[in-house]
Formats: structure tokens, sequence, C-alpha cells
């Protein structure tokens, strides 16, 4: 494939932006050579700047479930941009959007939207703190929640692929309040409760694990994590930016069962469009401001484009939730195929996947935490990462990130990624 226009752009974008790029996993870094160029992208495919048609497994990090410029998510946004683009006042759609997410996921009752999954995760904990008066925070080494000060102790996803998961710029006072716990491992969770007992206001989680790879919690530990809430008076977050509307209509919380005090939403929820919300019960988000004492605010909150493009998407999945089915079917057939590939070639791997998530790492142990999934071989993944790119296909740039099927991806399609992975299979060793 050529790359020349793509690599021209790289590095006229690198004169002006910062590495070339607006978000750091874009550039590369992980796996070396020049990123691709976006120019348009329909259905399952890109069309990248010099032409090329390449199968896309990222689906803009997670938003594009039902594949790129989806009709009907199109037409209301262009119909809704007709008649203005932001007001800062109250729309009616809104309270629409609203209506849907709250009946199609279990145990909220209101949402508030914002602009990003990490304006979500970073409200919910300060919702959390001002509701239980408390300050401290559990998160888990690897688990990813944007990048608000709070969250980038041992941060998964860009933060780790730069081997930087605790960023420069953090305070120490701001690091003090976020304790760390590992993923799967209630032991580390209950020695942090107990060390610090009457000080957590919260325990946040990636309830299936996204961004150190696809990492799926066992059943022990995340009823031990509600149990644990519940007996320590703690708010349980789940962070649902990648689960939220992906693994079935109420996310984790309906797959798995598990009560969360606080969700918080972003990617599906906006169809595309910047989004993030985070809801709860009434009691709880009755203390976020007009109507209690919790500060949060945004110019383009609930932004008309934003919240069409979001009604558009949740309509379409609440109307039909046998999407959810078949993606995770498209999503196991994946997986079984390259997994079938991979183990006639003699390449140790481990391959982790939960509904329409997915990701391979290059080990002979299980992956079930950061520790584990870091100990994958990436000079294995950077040849799989560009002989795939070769191929056409466009897997995620850095190892610590799961694949996001998208519902437009054909059984066609799944069978030239795997026979893409035969080609290269012998060159990955
Ligand atoms: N939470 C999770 C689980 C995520 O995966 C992400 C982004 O990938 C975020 C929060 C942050 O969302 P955003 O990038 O929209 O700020």
């Amino acid at each position: 494939m050529i790359y020349r226009r793509s690599s021209a752009l790289f590095a006229e974008a690198q004169r002006y932006i910062p590495g070339g790029v607006n978000s750091p996993v874009r550039a590369f870094k992980a796996v070396g050579g020049n990123p691709i160029f976006v120019k348009e992208a329909k259905g399952a495919y890109l069309y990248d700047e010099d032409g090329n048609r390449l199968i896309d497994y990222i689906a803009s990090w997670g938003p594009l479930i039902l594949g790129h410029a989806h009709e009907p998510v199109i037409n209301a946004v262009i119909e809704k941009a007709k008649k203005g683009t932001s007001f800062g006042m109250p729309t009616e759609i809104e309270t629409q959007l609203a209506k849907l997410a709250v009946s199609m996921v279990p145990n909220i009752d209101k949402i508030r939207f914002v602009n990003s999954g990490t304006e979500a995760c970073m409200s919910a904990v300060r919702l959390a703190r001002g509701f239980t008066g408390k300050d401290k925070l559990i998160k888990f080494a690897g688990c990813y929640h944007g990048h608000s000060d709070s969250f980038l102790i041992q941060a998964g996803s860009g933060a780790v692929t730069f081997g930087s998961p605790n960023s420069p710029g953090v305070t120490q006072g701001t690091a003090k309040d976020t304790l760390l716990a590992a993923y799967n491992n209630l032991e580390s969770v209950k020695a942090l409760a107990a060390a610090n007992k009457g000080e957590i206001a919260a325990i946040i989680i990636e309830p299936v694990a996204g961004n150190m790879g696809c990492i799926i919690p066992e059943e022990s530990f995340i009823k031990g994590l509600r149990e644990l809430c519940d007996q320590e008076g703690i708010l349980l977050i789940f962070d649902e930016v990648m689960t939220g509307f992906r693994l079935a209509k109420g996310g984790a919380q309906e797959v798995l069962g598990i009560k969360a005090d606080i969700v918080t939403f972003g990617k599906v929820i906006g169809g595309g469009l910047p989004v993030g919300a985070f809801a709860a019960r009434d009691e709880i988000m009755g203390y976020l401001a007009p109507d209690g004492p919790v500060y949060q605010a945004g110019t383009l909150s609930g932004n008309p484009l934003a919240m069409s493009a979001g009604l558009a998407m949740l309509t379409e999945l609440n109307n039909n939730p046998e999407i959810f089915r078949s993606l995770a079917d498209k999503t196991k057939y994946l997986g079984e195929g390259l997994a079938k590939v991979l183990s006639d070639n003699n390449i140790p791997f481990q391959m982790n996947r939960f509904g329409s998530m997915i990701s391979i790492h290059f080990t002979d142990q299980p992956v079930t935490d950061f520790e584990s999934s870091a100990k994958g071989n990436n000079g294995i993944f950077k040849k799989y990462f560009h002989g795939m790119l070769s191929q056409g296909i466009y897997l995620p740039p850095s190892a610590f990130e799961s694949y996001f099927l998208n519902d437009a991806l054909s059984y066609q399609d799944l069978d030239e990624t795997i026979s893409a992975l035969s080609n290269i299979a012998k060159d990955l060793q």
C-alpha cells in the first residue's frame, strides 16, 4: 500500500499540532511508522488520503457500532444542523435522549450530558465526593477513565502506550487521593479500604476493561466489589464509556448483573459526535447543580447536533437489540478464525473476548490484569499490526487497546481479515 499523501499530511500536521495529532495514540508511536490520514468512511471501511481501502476494527475507538456514516445518524444530524448548531438553552431533544437512555439502562433515574468520556468520569467522581463527603478514590491499574488529573495514575490506553501512566503535571496533592488496586484482585481493594476506612468516596472501574486490551472481570471480583461498597458506604462507579450501549442495551450492568451507583457513558451514546454522560439514581443526581451543591456545567453540553446523533443511534439499538447478539457472533467468528491461524503457526497468544470487544496478547500466560497485559511481546505486536495494515486491515495501533467491531462488518470482511493473518503469520516470529 502507498501512504505518500498520508506521510506528507503528517509532516505538515507536525509543524502546527504537537506530534501532529490531537490525541496521542493516533501518532503510531507504539508501533512505529507514520499514521494514516483518513479521508472518508462508509460502513465497515475507511478510505485514506492515498485511496487505500481499509477494513476498520476501531470504529472511532468505539462510537460507530453500526458502521461509518450510518444513514439514520447522518440524516438526523443534517436535518438538525439546518435549524441551528447551538443555543445554550434547553431543547426538547435533550429530554428525548435522556428518557431513552434512562429506559435502556438499569438502576438510573437521571442522566446529565457532557462532551466527552473524560468529562463524564471527572464529574462522576466529583459527584461521588460531594454525595459521600469523602475524598479518596480507588481506581485499577491499567484502567483508563480519561485524561483528568485524578485518573492519570497508572492509567491504561494511550497513557501506558507512551510509557507514562503517571503524567507530569498531576500534583502530589491530587495523586494522593487516588488509590491504586489491581484488576481482578479483590484482596488488593479490601486492603486499601481497610487502610483508608471511612475516607473512600468511590471505586471507579471499567466493568469490562478495554484499555489494557480487553480484560474480563471474574464474577467473584465484581460481585465482591459491590459487597465491599455496600459494607463501607463507598459508591461504585461503572465507567461504561466503552461498554455502554455496546455490550447490551443496559451495558455491563445488564450483562454482568451488577448494580452500579453511578454510571458513565461516552462513545456510542453520541453516535460519533462529542458526547459523554453520567447517570445515577435520583438520590445521588439530586446533589448536582442546579438542584444540589455539586457544580458541573458546559457551554456545549446537550448540543443539538450531538443529541440528534445520539438519539438516532440509541433509537436503532433500542428497536433492534438483536444487533448486540449479531455483533457478539461476528466477534466470536473473527476470534476463532484468528486464533486458529495463530495456533497453526505456533505463535504464543491469548485472546480475550467479551461481546464485541476483543484483543490479542502475544504471551502464553493468561491476561487478567495490567501486569499480565504488560507482559505481551510488543515486537510481535508491531509486526502483526503492520502486517495486517499492509493487507488492508486497520487494527488499534497499540497492544493496550481493544478492537471494537461494528455491525456493518460482513462475514466476508471477517474472512478477509482471517486470510490477511494467514498471509502474514509466518513473518510474526
Ligand atoms: N473511559 C473509558 C473506559 C474510555 O475508554 C475512555 C476513552 O477511551 C474514556 C473514559 C475517556 O473518554 P474520552 O476520550 O471521550 O474523553
